[in-house]
């Protein structure tokens, strides 16, 4: 007798999405993912791996290639207009869960997690969900293509602008909670940073960071501080970065410079900073993971280490109950508590991050001294 393998369809291929589909398949699910973007998205500035999200590496056998990425920082130097050094914040002054926290850029963290499972599951790039149907046995689902298939499950990890979020929970607005700033990301020439130092320079209402490392080139992180959102399409790149270009505009130190490179970027990011809150992350047989479901923003550097932290407890839930109503309930209560408990530092990070007054800037760097 031929028993049928049960099926998985995951949304979004980024930390959240490929950590799910090795569970998933590790568990004996056939495994879909459909993701926008042609391939996986890259880019992005350093991102920290922490706390269980290393056990979670370790269990599936990718620790040691996140370790041989591990970024050699050496601190944090906080930087007036002139490009003099007002602080110093050496690598294990900066919070840091434990000495194993490792800090590697977004992209190594994506082709590691992508070439673990590329070859084990299947692949819908370039394609996204429209309309999700659900019963007491499955979930039917329409693509943007037009095609069709049915799955036992559908999880979606596509980012805080959710396309499952939005089909099964509702509109993106109720669950957002505007920090009010924003922030984006690029690729600079590697001349304008320190090589293993990141540089960080604040007004009151901007903060310009450049990190480098023994690579050709650095990332930029520009953030701004706004008082109200500021609305634009999520596709219309241009548009994007003239709105990060009028936020800098007349801001001094390597500004003018990171301006100057952004307008070249291929791999350009901006979003709003905010978290996502939800009463639920499951309706039925649809589940959220990782931003989608409760992004922390990132001045708590915990996006990707709750991203692969959920997915495990989730996937993990799934294998060790046969109703999957217990197996959600089990990740909602599991896991509620941690998400909690991590969103609510944000604040903290953002004095940090983005101090609103020249004051409170003079006294951040002094931290450092
Ligand atoms: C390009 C990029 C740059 C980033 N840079 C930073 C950074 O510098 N600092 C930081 O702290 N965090 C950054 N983030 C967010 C960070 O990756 C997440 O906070 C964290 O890693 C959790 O990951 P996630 O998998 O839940 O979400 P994400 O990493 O946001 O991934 C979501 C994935 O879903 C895809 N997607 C979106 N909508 C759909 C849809 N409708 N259908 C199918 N697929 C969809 C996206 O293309 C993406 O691959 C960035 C995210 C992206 C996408």
């Amino acid at each position: 007798m031929t028993t049928i393998r049960k099926s998985v369809l995951i949304s979004g291929a980024s930390i959240a999405g490929l950590t799910m589909a090795y569970w998933m398949n590790h568990y004996g699910y056939d495994v879909t993912v459909v993701e926008i973007g042609r391939e996986p998205r890259r880019g992005g500035s350093p991102i920290d791996v922490r706390g269980e999200s290393l056990y979670c590496a370790k269990r599936m056998g990718i620790l040691d290639a996140i370790r041989q990425a591990k970024l050699p920082t050496k601190g944090l130097k906080f930087m007036n207009s002139r490009n003099e050094v007002q602080g110093i914040m050496l690598v294990e002054e900066i919070g840091a869960l434990s000495p194993d926290d490792t800090e590697i850029r977004r992209d190594d963290l994506v082709n590691i997690l992508y070439a673990k499972v590329k070859h084990l599951v299947s692949y819908k790039f370039g394609n996204r969900i429209t309309q999700l149907d659900q019963n007491e046995a499955n979930v039917k689902v329409t693509f943007k293509d037009g095609t069709t298939g049915i799955y036992d499950f559908v999880i979606g990890a596509d980012g805080i602008h959710s396309g499952v979020r939005k089909l099964a929970f509702g509109p993106e607005e109720q669950f957002t909670h505007f920090l009010n700033f924003y922030f984006s990301v690029f690729t600079v020439d590697g001349s304008l940073g320190e090589q293993n130092y990141a540089h960080m320079y604040n007004t009151p209402d901007t903060m310009a960071t450049i990190y480098f490392y023994n690579i050709d080139s650095a990332d930029a992180l520009l953030a701004f501080r706004a008082s109200h959102k500021v609305i634009f399409d999520r596709y219309n790149v241009q548009e994007q970065k003239q709105i990060v270009i009028d936020a800098f505009a007349g801001i001094g130190w390597k500004v003018p410079r990171l301006l100057d490179a952004l307008q070249q970027a291929d791999n350009f990011y901006l979003d709003q900073g905010c978290q996502i809150k939800m009463p639920a992350w499951t309706r039925g047989r649809v589940a959220l993971i990782g931003d989608a479901g409760y992004a922390p923003a990132f001045p708590t550097g915990m996006g990707s280490t709750l991203a692969m932290h959920g997915a495990t407890i989730l996937a993990d839930a799934i294998a060790e109950n046969e109703n999957y109503e217990t197996a959600f309930k089990v990740y909602e209560e599991s896991f509620r508590p941690v998400v909690d408990q991590l969103q609510a530092t944000v604040y903290d990070g953002m004095s940090f991050v983005l101090p609103d007054t020249a004051e409170k800037i003079a006294a951040r760097n002094s931290l450092g001294k």
